[in-house]
């Protein structure tokens, strides 16, 4: 039988990660087997499912690159189905009608009274429970519209779907399933029920966490790439430490068997890396594309500027970029001689006793050299760190401050030869100057 796996969501506006999550593993899975993955809009509530909120997931969906085969179901219009096999049931006996509380007629599903109730789970293993911890429940409510049981069940009877791959926020829902899906006639499919993803304290990783959303993520400055390998490996161990994979790496090693049933803990300093290791990966054009952007959002591009000293800051700074919101804010001094001063790298680098003096030494020395080079540049701050008794450190920390702005960037030296001598020294000197004059 080949496999046919479905993305199932209910549309809110928002697509929470462990959502899709679910969504790569049926992706991955069903690729994987040469099956096919279908997407099931589960749009019952038609407050929270409008019309924007499902365009919403089908961009992200898009954006991730997560195609489905077939034509999307839309669960809403599948209501008449959904009556219709609760009139079977009741028929059949396995439900009733009842009235509680005079409010109308609901219809009520029968679940075992005696015996257990049970399914092998892929992920979780052997899963049980005595019949007599379980209890009838509401299939089609008085309002006459069915609920949640009903509906998955009978979508996935109708959609043929051989593997149910979700949350484990499921595992109990399931129980009512497999005696629904029985008592049509159906044997359930298999399951396989996704670990939690959790925060660093063990706790569901919710957006008091931060970025729970796709949406965010994709504002962040996240590639689709990075984001899809990173949530791939929440509850999905590849072996052999494997991290960084192409898409087809991941489809040629995706089975369930490698999925872990412990939480999945959600570490942002890993999908950060993960991030770089993919614009690192990026070809230059389209980094370079990216870059430009931002820098003009934020207002730093000057027109003037020669393509080779771009070619030269992007070269510089690709490899060190962990997303790409942070490039104007790690960038703008290669653009503007009115760069920001991070206000922490000053009181440290910069306001200690002698500072200014130094700066002006540097510049003095600088001037001087025969050629503004990387070694040049590199010997010179060795032998004044030298003279000086500060070591090499002692003098690039606040050269790096003052003619940057910041205490983190790329390699100092490819740096001052990219900005330049005249513009080196005369930020040295101007930083110098500030200080003495209390203004940085
Ligand atoms: N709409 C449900 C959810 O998003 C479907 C779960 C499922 O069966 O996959 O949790």
């Amino acid at each position: 039988m080949s496999v046919r796996v479905r993305f199932a969501p209910s549309p809110t506006g928002n697509v929470h990660i462990g959502n899709i999550r679910a969504a790569i593993f049926n992706w991955l899975f069903a690729r994987h087997a040469g099956g096919k993955f279908l997407l099931r809009v589960e749009d019952t509530d038609r407050e929270r499912s409008t019309p924007e909120a499902i365009q919403t997931l089908l961009q992200v969906m898009e954006w991730l690159g997560l195609n489905y085969d077939e034509v999307p179901v839309y669960q809403a219009a599948q209501r008449a189905r959904h009556l219709a096999a609760a009139e079977q049931l009741v028929t059949s006996g396995h439900a009733f009608r009842e009235n509680k509380d005079g409010k109308g007629e609901c219809i009520v599903f029968r679940m075992p009274k005696e015996g257990r109730v049970e399914y092998t789970d892929i992920v979780k293993g052997t899963i049980r429970k005595k019949a007599e911890d379980t209890q009838d429940f509401v299939i089609v409510r008085s309002d006459g519209n069915p609920v949640f049981h009903l509906a998955n069940v009978i979508d996935d009877i109708d959609m043929r779907i051989t593997h149910i791959i979700r949350g484990d926020d499921h595992v109990e829902n399931t129980f009512k399933h497999i005696q629904i899906f029985r008592a049509l006639g159906d044997e359930p499919p298999q399951y396989a029920h996704l670990p939690m993803i959790v925060n660093a304290m063990g706790k569901p990783y919710s957006k008091r966490d931060g970025a729970a959303f796709v949406g965010e993520f994709r504002e962040q400055g996240f590639l689709p790439q990075a984001l899809f390998n990173f949530l791939a490996l929440l509850g999905w161990a590849p072996g052999e430490d494997r991290e960084v994979m192409t898409r087809d790496e991941m489809v040629a090693l995706f089975t369930l068997d490698r999925c872990k049933s412990s939480a999945a803990r959600f570490d942002l300093k890993k999908l950060i890396w993960m991030n770089g290791e993919y614009i690192r990966q990026t070809p230059a054009a389209v980094f370079r594309a990216e870059f430009e952007a931002r820098v003009k959002a934020d207002g730093y591009w000057h027109t003037d500027l020669p393509a080779a000293e771009v070619d030269g800051i992007v070269a510089l700074v690709q490899p060190r970029t962990k997303f790409y919101s942070e490039i104007p804010g790690n960038c703008a001094y290669f653009f503007t001689e009115e760069y920001p001063f991070d206000a922490k790298s000053v009181e440290k680098r910069l306001k200690p006793a002698g500072v200014p003096e130094l700066l002006e030494a540097v510049a003095q020395r600088f001037e001087a050299l025969p050629a503004f080079d990387h070694a040049a540049t590199e010997a010179a701050l060795r032998a004044m760190g030298d003279e000086r008794g500060a070591g090499l450190g002692g003098m690039v920390h606040p050269v790096r401050v003052a003619v940057s702005g910041l205490s983190d960037g790329p390699g100092l030296f490819e740096m001052l030869t990219l900005l330049g001598r005249p513009r080196v020294c005369a930020r040295l000197r101007r930083a110098a100057a500030r200080l003495r004059e209390g203004t940085l």
